[in-house]
């Protein structure tokens, strides 16, 4: 794996605010700009899985098997349809990995070890996305001790920047007991709707109060990236036109900019 491969996670301990669709859809642009992207799936619920078109049968290997495997087979690694983008896919069983990893030695660590050896041949990815569960639990502990930098979804509604002060309390404690590198991508404002005053109202608060760490791209609601995954496509391909479509086209291209 080459310094330059930029390890992303998508974290946010409440379920709903649009990690997933953010891991799929930046993930399906970064790849259309020509990086290659890994998607690590790392929810139980393996909804990443199926938005990119893996059925529960096509999943040979998974993320479990990545964690808690004898080996870190690259078997686990299936292409897909978007673009080049490839994904280690999850399936329920990944829920137990959470207490299993309790009993692993350096169980914060098993996830960058083992991904350190999945890619040591690998020197191709320039991203890996990881889609956390919504959850503060040890799977996404792991994610954040084996990535570069997280990418925070907020949801644009009233109590988002609550929640966010919990996720920052872990993000320190994952500072200060394994990766004092890790460093926040940015923060993602998703479902912003335009013409609600609550929407503007976060995004003020959020920008006066974490400046730039907040990426200029919102994401706004919109239906399109809601039906995508039933269609096991990308917003890009589902409607390459629509509002949700160019605005993870500006993310992806705020976060190739912010390389620099
Ligand atoms: P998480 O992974 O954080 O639990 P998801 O990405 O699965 O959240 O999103 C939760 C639900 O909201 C899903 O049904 C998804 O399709 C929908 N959704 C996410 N982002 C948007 C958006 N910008 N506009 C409309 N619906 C969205
Ligand atoms: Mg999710």
């Amino acid at each position: 794996m080459p310094d330059t491969c930029r390890i992303i996670a998508l974290a946010n301990q409440k379920g709903g605010v649009g990690k997933t669709t953010t891991a799929i859809n930046l993930g399906a642009a970064l790849a259309k700009s020509g990086r290659r992207v890994l998607l690590v799936d790392m929810d139980p619920q393996g909804n990443a899985s199926t938005g990119l078109g893996l059925s529960a049968g096509d999943r040979r290997s998974t993320t479990y098997d990545l964690l808690l495997g004898d080996d870190p087979a690259a078997e686990g690694i299936h292409g897909t349809q978007v673009y080049g983008l490839d994904i280690i896919p999850a399936t329920t069983d990944l829920s137990s990995a959470d207490v299993d990893l309790m009993s692993s030695g350096g169980r914060s660590r098993v996830l960058q070890r083992r991904m350190t050896e999945l890619l040591a041949d690998r020197q191709d990815y320039d991203y890996v996305l990881i889609d956390c569960p919504p959850a503060l639990n040890l799977l996404t502990i792991n994610a954040m001790v084996a990535a570069k930098s997280i990418i925070v979804p907020l949801q644009s509604e009233f109590f988002a920047l609550e929640g966010l002060s919990q996720l920052m309390l872990t993000l320190r404690e994952v500072r200060a007991s394994a990766n004092d590198a890790l460093r926040i991508e940015g923060i993602v404002l998703t479902m912003y709707d335009r013409r609600n005053n609550l929407s503007q109202q976060v995004e003020s608060d959020a920008r006066e109060t974490l400046g730039d760490l907040v990426f200029r791209t919102v994401i706004p609601r919109n239906v399109r990236l809601s039906e995508a995954p039933s269609h096991a496509m990308p917003v890009l391909d589902y409607d390459p036109g629509c509002a949700g479509a160019k605005a993870y086209l500006d993310l992806a291209a705020e976060v190739i900019q912010r390389e620099g």
